[in-house]
């Protein structure tokens, strides 16, 4: 594996995405960031850049078609066949996750089963129904709370809530990061090596692949998985074109108030998940269409903090904090499959919100196509040419 930050390097390794996310398997997440009426928002999300979902006009050219798509990706039908294709993936996440924490002995790492999302208002619960019922239509099981039940359930919560709902299959670990480093050590003892390089270019020759850094070719290979996340687009066959791009997000840790929360804690109005963990409360999410050049915004953080304090009771001082890169596809589905023109590529990026919970089936399918396996699912709507 080659990556100029591999797992194992505690400090660098903050660059990735995997490093800093909300910690959810969520098996329930089958509906698209695009949903229908997304068009009306975009005026705001342009004009507020601390709004949950935002633009930075400095990207705003950049990210043009990426946008077009994303909007036409939106619309009702498209979504319905957006919803089917997740959930196929979600059918399949758990045996593809299941052997990932069983063998890097990661199954002590999983926390709290279930995942709540609240609603301060009937008229937020109701704007809700179209995708929570999108979901129950798919089998995710999900069970409607009162506010007595949420009190009963997270008494440190400020009853700011109306309703909620839970999720129950979903479950969250204890860091995602040493859950990574489990991963890193395991293929280590397997004979797998990291090589610290970031790698330039993909050449490909007749019968084999080399990667190129600071001008230096390496072995012949049969073939190479680009899987760099949001970066992946630097590493792409040079005839392919994907829309990749990334919408960036922020953490805030809470490191002595884990106690003050059972379960993994939502206000979709708001953007991010509240979730205990190992090192303490992580307030995390927020979509900021930014690119990938430009510094933090820590003025998005400073309302992150804010609101979470209004939301839990108590909470003690605020830590460590955090900008991700999510690699993310204007559809919210990931791209997985060859390169079509050169089939020893292999793309395996652009997971956006769900990177930590289709990573296992990812690699699955992965190792079912560069070993010239049948597929566990026809992965033609995750190909890289969709747009
Ligand atoms: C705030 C936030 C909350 C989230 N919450 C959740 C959640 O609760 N559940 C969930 O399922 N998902 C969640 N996600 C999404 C998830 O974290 C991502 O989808 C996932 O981490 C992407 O993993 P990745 O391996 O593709 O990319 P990354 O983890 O970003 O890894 C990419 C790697 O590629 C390397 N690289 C880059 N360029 C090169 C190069 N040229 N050569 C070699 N190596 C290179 C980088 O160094 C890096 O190590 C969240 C994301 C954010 C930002």
């Amino acid at each position: 594996m080659f990556d100029p930050n591999p797992p194992l390097e505690d400090i660098d390794y903050r660059g990735a995405c995997s490093f800093g996310n909300a910690c959810s398997i969520a098996y329930g997440a089958v509906t698209p960031v695009a949903m229908p009426g997304i068009l009306k928002d975009v005026p705001s999300m342009l004009a507020n850049p601390l709004a949950h979902l935002s633009i930075q006009w400095r990207n705003f050219p950049e990210l043009i078609p990426w946008l077009l798509n994303f909007i036409r990706s939106s619309k009702s039908d498209r979504v319905l066949e957006i919803v089917n294709e997740l959930t196929e993936l979600m059918r399949l996440a758990e045996a593809g996750i299941s052997p990932l924490l069983q063998e890097s002995g990661s199954q002590n790492l999983i926390r709290n089963r279930e995942c709540l999302y609240l609603y301060k208002s009937e008229e937020k619960f109701q704007q809700a129904q179209y995708g929570l019922q999108l979901r129950a239509n798919q089998g995710v099981r999900i069970e409607t709370l009162d506010a007595t039940q949420i009190h009963e359930r997270e008494p440190h919560l400020t009853p700011v809530y109306h309703k909620g709902v839970l999720f129950l299959d979903a479950y969250s670990l204890e860091s995602p990061y040493v859950y990574m480093k489990n991963l890193a050590n395991c293929i280590l003892q397997r004979g797998g090596k990291f090589v610290h390089q970031h790698i330039d270019e993909i050449v490909t020759g007749n019968d084999h692949v080399q990667l190129r850094s600071q001008g230096l070719l390496s072995e012949h290979a049969d073939q190479v998985v680009v899987a760099a996340g949001a970066w992946s687009k630097k590493l792409l066959h040079p005839h392919d074109q994907v829309l990749l791009n990334t919408e960036r997000g922020y953490h805030v840790m809470f490191p002595e108030s884990e106690k003050l929360l059972t379960t993994p804690t939502c206000y979709p109005e708001h953007g991010f998940y509240m979730t205990p963990m190992m090192d303490g409360i992580r307030s995390a999410g927020t979509v900021e269409l930014g690119g990938l050049g430009a510094a933090p915004n820590l003025k998005r953080i400073e309302v992150i903090e804010k609101v979470t304090r209004q939301l839990i009771q108590g909470l003690g001082p605020s830590g460590d904090t955090w900008l991700g890169h999510r690699p993310s596809m204007p559809d919210s589905l990931p791209v997985i499959g060859q390169s079509p023109h050169n089939e020893r590529i292999i793309y395996a990026f652009g997971h956006g919100h769900l990177g930590l919970t289709l990573a296992g089936i990812t690699g699955r399918l992965v190792a079912e196509i560069t070993g010239g396996y049948t597929l566990s699912k026809n992965i033609n709507a995750l190909r890289p040419h969709r747009f």
